[in-house]
């Protein structure tokens, strides 16, 4: 869909006028990118950097209600939430999947057991099933053997869901494009263009891919639409909007499995401050998040975990899995990620609500916040907001598909197991048949110990719009989070698969591993 000459050949065709412009390719404007597409809206969505490359990649992964809002009375946020987890697991078959949580109880907790009995009773009242149950001890410890026994009263088994952040968003973004609609990565918007009576029209746009020059453009649309997630203030301040985001950072610890063992999700308080935290087993790895922390330094640079949120995180999963011992030097890599929040000045960052804001400014649309898992309702609304500037052109059905139905397993017609057809099919969608079909014979075994296929490697190098080594390695596959170093011991054979379909000479090779090497380091890493 992206091959090697699509940049060049769309540039020059970005000047025509668009109906809609979404600035910011995470889950937000990926979400309102496909549903303007589907409209036939010509409808164009750029990024400054990688689609999902902010907040989008960088979240807990989990399709969920959001439990723990009950406990703030957030009940509309909850019963929407888990409203769109049903329907994106009925329609994101093979990218969105149920997953298990055990959330124990132990004597001594400041929520004792029957509340969350409760909690999770309303939890699933509001998805109309019944899918919890209690434990009692010796059952907990059957299902999780390793958790902390000391204390352990029993504990409560329920469902959520889980994703791939990244390829959902990645698959929003090509579902749209299939509907004719255009979509760049590293296309900053540097300025916004305005008419004489101050309502902006359009934006001015800059080139930052390699090869790009820092080209600019002027690029006008009836309706532009800021879904800049953590950064929206830098654009509303261009026409005189007034700082309103609190930016909180959000930071993960990864483990291997061999030294952190779950086969299912495990929810507790944390025993420093009674916050929930998640354990999530999530591609072959298990996760450990998330803290909640105002995010000071400039968002420009590329967030990172500090020294006190690691040992937030560690003496978390220490305090549950005690037997484990586990060290720093057990964590494989880190990833943080930034939330922007309305900031209303709570003392507790985790006091400030979720919910998403919209604000319409001198004819620019900003919507942020919210969550990944609410990206349709998000899309809605904003473009709900702006129908009044297209005419009888806007016209949105609840019932309309989130993400398009894909062809059955059978299609992929090689021999995978279902589950890794399964797989295919909701990462790639439409796609995963010119996949398979593109894969060489030795593409089609796993990476290391992942579930993922070099296949992937190869198809996503080849025409997903891979600009650096980063997006290839942490966002159209995640091996970045899923193999020790970063792929390191892999890299040999990373080159071997995707040189050639991303047309990289060895220089270039070279400058983009140490690049990436650099950027894993900072970001995902300890140090
Ligand atoms: P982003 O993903 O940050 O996208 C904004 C994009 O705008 C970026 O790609 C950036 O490059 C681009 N951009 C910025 N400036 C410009 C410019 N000038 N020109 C062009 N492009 C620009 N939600 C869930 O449902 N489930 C979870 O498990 C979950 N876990 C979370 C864990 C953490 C730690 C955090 C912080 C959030 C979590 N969330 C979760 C919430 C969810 O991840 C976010 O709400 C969502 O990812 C925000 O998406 P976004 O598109 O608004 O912003």
């Amino acid at each position: 869909m992206w091959d090697k000459r699509w940049r060049d050949q769309i540039w020059p065709s970005l000047a025509e006028p668009w109906d809609v412009i979404i600035i910011g390719g995470g889950i937000t404007g990926a979400g309102i990118f496909r549903e303007a597409a589907r409209l036939g809206l010509r409808t164009l969505l750029v990024d400054a950097s990688d689609f999902a490359s902010g907040t989008s990649s960088r979240s807990s992964k989990l399709v969920h209600g959001g439990f723990r809002y009950l406990k703030n009375a957030q009940i509309k946020l909850c019963l929407e939430s888990v409203r769109e987890r049903e329907r994106l697991l009925k329609e994101g078959r093979g990218l969105i999947n149920q997953l298990g949580f055990l959330l124990a109880s132990y004597r001594g907790d400041s929520i004792p057991v029957w509340v969350f009995g409760a909690g999770l009773m309303i939890y699933d009242l509001l998805a109309l099933k019944w899918n919890h149950r209690y434990y009692d001890a010796f059952d907990i410890k059957v299902l999780c053997p390793t958790i902390k026994e000391d204390k352990l009263l029993g504990g409560f088994r329920y469902f959520d869901a889980q994703t791939d952040d990244a390829r959902l968003v990645l698959r929003l973004i090509q579902e749209g494009v299939q509907y004719g609609a255009c979509a760049l990565n590293y296309a900053r918007v540097i300025g916004l263009l305005r008419r004489s009576n101050g309502q902006v029209c359009g934006i001015e746009l800059q080139d930052e891919a390699p090869g790009g020059n820092f080209r600019c453009m002027e690029v006008r649309a009836e309706v532009v639409i800021n879904a800049t997630g953590a950064w929206a203030d830098k654009l509303r301040q261009q026409i005189g909007g007034r700082e309103r985001l609190r930016k909180l950072r959000g930071s993960h610890l990864v483990f291997s499995p061999s030294r952190l063992p779950i086969s299912r999700a495990i929810s507790f308080l944390h025993p420093q401050d009674r916050r929930p935290v998640f354990i999530i087993p999530w591609e072959g790895v298990s996760i450990i998040g998330t803290t909640d922390v105002d995010h000071r330094l400039d968002i420009l640079e590329d967030p990172a975990i500090s020294q006190q949120e690691v040992n937030y995180l560690l003496s978390a999963v220490r305090s549950i899995f005690p037997s484990l011992e586990l060290q720093e030097k057990d964590i494989q890599c880190t990833y943080s990620g930034i939330r922007p929040v309305v900031d209303t000045g709570k003392e507790d960052p985790s006091k400030e609500s979720r919910e998403h804001i919209l604000w319409q400014e001198q004819g620019l649309l900003t919507i942020t916040g919210g969550k990944l898992t609410t990206f349709r309702l998000m899309a809605h609304t904003a473009l709900q907001a702006v129908a009044r500037r297209l005419p009888g052109r806007i016209k949105l059905e609840g019932q309309q598909r989130m993400l398009d139905l894909t062809p059955g397993e059978e299609t992929i017609n090689v021999d995978l197991s279902r589950a890794a057809r399964l797989r295919l099919l909701g990462r790639f969608g439409a796609q995963a048949q010119s996949l398979v079909a593109a894969a060489h014979p030795e593409d089609l075994l796993p990476v290391g110990n992942t579930a993922t296929l070099w296949a992937e490697l190869r198809w996503a190098a080849r025409s997903e719009g891979v600009i650096h080594l980063d997006d290839l390695l942490l966002r159209r596959v995640r091996l970045g989070l899923l193999l020790p170093e970063g792929g390191q011991n892999e890299m040999e054979r990373i080159r071997h698969t995707t040189q050639l379909e991303l047309g990289w000479d060895d220089d270039h090779w070279k400058m983009e591993e140490q690049a990436y090497t650099r950027l894993w380091k900072h970001s995902y890493s300890l140090s």
